[in-house]
């Protein structure tokens, strides 16, 4: 369908389909308004962005509860991923990192961590096969209206007082109200207004190599049952990380449970761009190959795989913007900017930064009105993701460098990610009990009271870690520092997690009392700012959730 001089001014056009692109034309052609959505290639397309994480889990649920959007509830639980979308998805039930020194078998009883999230009833982490759950989320926005025009590529962008205008490389052009960019690191807004800061702010300097396989060994089977940590899910069941200094592969498989009709497991290869530059005479599947070579339990692992598609090997991949809103566009997390795989942040900002934007943008289109000061904070808030994202993954690639500062920046992570996920129940908790929307509101823009501590330690390991890694002082001594700066954290439950015994490597948040004893401690014996900021909450409706599901009920959250 063309529109070329058409009479069609949409309210919204939305650029790139990904799944952050449908959900957000989605939500927004629900509510009644007008959308039309660009998008250069065509469903089903590949890409990357495939674990999930308890906080994504939280944005979406939350999102799907605000804005009365129930399509994407079923993103946030990997049984009713499989049940209602594609059965090529995999679970996420544990997250793993292997230590890697080059040319030796990985020390499983030695230098392992492994990771379980506490069990929820209503969410649980998936590992996304991409090409099916972004048809999945273009289907949904088309049923609600949505225009999706694949294989148009918009190539410029105008605004003015009353809108803006989108060209397309096959010819067409398109008036809006309002244009939202969810294109990525190409965004045309971005190159526009010269957004793109030159060169970058971050920190992280890394690059890419990635393919689907076949064949690739279960983990656990490589190892005896002496030499496992004997945790309740199998190293297969989540992300596997194969960490070593200058680097790490990610290891996710799809072929994980026995719904899984799939037999394909994503790896990915990160590199340090400042240990390894690229090297333009091999090509990315030989470079890969030679990675793989120097870590004996990787390439063990990897001794049957066959790839499934062309590599694909980037150049650096961190890119940032100086601002994300405009008086007639909006551009996404992903566009504003990227860090690094390690973590799965992405898509963690972009369903934050939604949850809080279809707000402003469903106020606006109302009014009529786009002034700057409705989207003002948005600056604020992906500058503060990226830059802690990008500080976060800084720090982690220094502390590949040394076991010990690795062991203890894995619990640092951990904290990091133990709160922000409190800090997301809490208000699902409170919006079970009490179904008002005050509740959520009340999330928006809200800084949790753990993030300037846990930044302290954040920056306190980041400049230890630099300075051993230029020899101005032992690692040792560093991972120590660190160690106690996390043992002195009383905002921390330390009875119930040893955050500083490095030796204490796996760490179980399954068992049923593990996160009420958390939350206990958080209510009775956390400092006062911590009790009243954080813990002010019941965990009420988990418990009904959890007797149900014990009497064999259904649940339905
Ligand atoms: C190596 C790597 C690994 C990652 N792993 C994870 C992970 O495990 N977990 C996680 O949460 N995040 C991860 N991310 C980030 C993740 O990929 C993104 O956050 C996620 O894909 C964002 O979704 P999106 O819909 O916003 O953008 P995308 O999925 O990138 O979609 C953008 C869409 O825009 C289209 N487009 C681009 N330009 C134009 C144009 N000019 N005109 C029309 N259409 C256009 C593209 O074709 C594409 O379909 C990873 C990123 C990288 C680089």
């Amino acid at each position: 369908m063309s529109y070329n001089n058409d009479e069609i001014i949409f309210d919204v056009i939305v650029i790139g389909s990904g799944i952050g692109g449908s959900s957000m034309a989605a939500i927004l052609a629900k509510n009644g308004y007008k959308v039309l959505n660009i998008e250069k290639g065509q469903h089903p397309r590949t890409t990357w962005g495939e674990a999930t994480l308890p906080q994504l889990s939280f944005w979406m649920w939350l999102i799907s509860e605000r804005y009365d959007f129930p399509e994407i509830k079923i993103l946030a639980d990997e049984r009713k991923v499989t049940e209602h979308i594609s059965n090529a998805c995999g679970i996420k039930r544990s997250i793993g990192f292997a230590y890697h020194k080059e040319g030796e078998n990985h020390d499983m009883l030695n230098e392992s961590h492994q990771i379980l999230a506490p069990e929820l009833p209503f969410q649980s982490e998936t590992h996304y096969f991409r090409e099916d759950i972004d048809l999945y989320m273009a289907e949904v926005s088309k049923k609600y209206g949505v225009e999706l025009m694949e294989n148009t590529e918009v190539i410029a962008f105008k605004e003015d007082d009353k809108g803006v205008t989108i060209t397309t490389k096959e010819g067409g052009e398109f008036q809006g109200r309002y244009v939202i960019d969810c294109s990525g690191k190409q965004s045309i807004i971005s190159k526009t207004h010269k957004l793109h800061e030159e060169p970058t702010r971050l920190k992280s300097e890394t690059r890419a190599i990635w393919n689907h396989f076949e064949g690739v060994q279960v983990f656990d089977k490589m190892f005896t049952k002496q030499e496992l940590p004997g945790m309740k899910h199998r190293w297969h069941d989540g992300t596997l990380h194969h960490v070593f200094d200058g680097g790490w592969f990610w290891i996710i498989p799809f072929d994980n449970h026995e719904k899984s009709n799939s037999s394909i497991c994503s790896i990915g290869l990160m590199l340090d761009c400042r240990k390894y530059p690229k090297n333009s005479s091999m090509t990315p599947e030989e470079e890969f190959q030679m990675f793989v070579n120097k870590f004996p339990t990787v390439a063990e692992q990897m001794k049957y795989a066959k790839a499934k598609k062309s590599y694909l090997g980037t150049d650096r991949i961190q890119y940032s913007c100086q601002k994300t809103v405009g008086e007639r566009y909006f551009i996404t997390p992903q566009a504003y900017g990227a860090v690094d795989a390690l973590y799965s942040r992405g898509m963690i900002s972009t369903f934050e930064s939604m949850y809080m934007f279809l707000d402003r943008i469903l106020g606006a289109l109302k009014d009529d009105d786009f002034s700057l000061a409705r989207f003002e904070k948005f600056d604020d808030l992906h500058r503060n993701q990226l830059d802690m994202h990008d500080k976060t993954v800084a720090t982690a690639y220094k502390a590949f460098g040394n076991f010990d500062a690795w062991s203890i920046w894995v619990k640092v992570w951990i904290a990091s990610k133990l709160y922000g996920d409190i800090w997301l129940f809490r208000s699902v908790m409170k919006y079970m009990r009490k179904p008002d929307k005050k509740i959520l509101e009340d999330l928006d823009f809200n800084k949790a009271p753990f993030i300037d501590p846990l930044q302290q330690i954040i920056d306190l390991a980041f400049d230890l870690f630099t300075q051993a890694e230029e020899g101005k002082m032992s690692w040792s001594d560093a991972s120590k520092e660190v160690k106690d700066a996390l043992a002195g954290a009383n905002w921390l439950p330390h009875q119930q997690i040893p955050w500083a015994q490095i030796e204490k490597r796996h760490l179980d948040f399954t068992p049923e009392l593990k996160l009420p004893s958390i939350i206990l401690w958080g209510k009775t014996k956390a400092p006062k700012w911590i009790q009243d900021q954080m813990f002010d909450f019941l965990p009420i409706p988990l418990v009904k959730m959890k007797i149900k599901e014990k009497l064999g009920m259904k649940v339905s959250a």
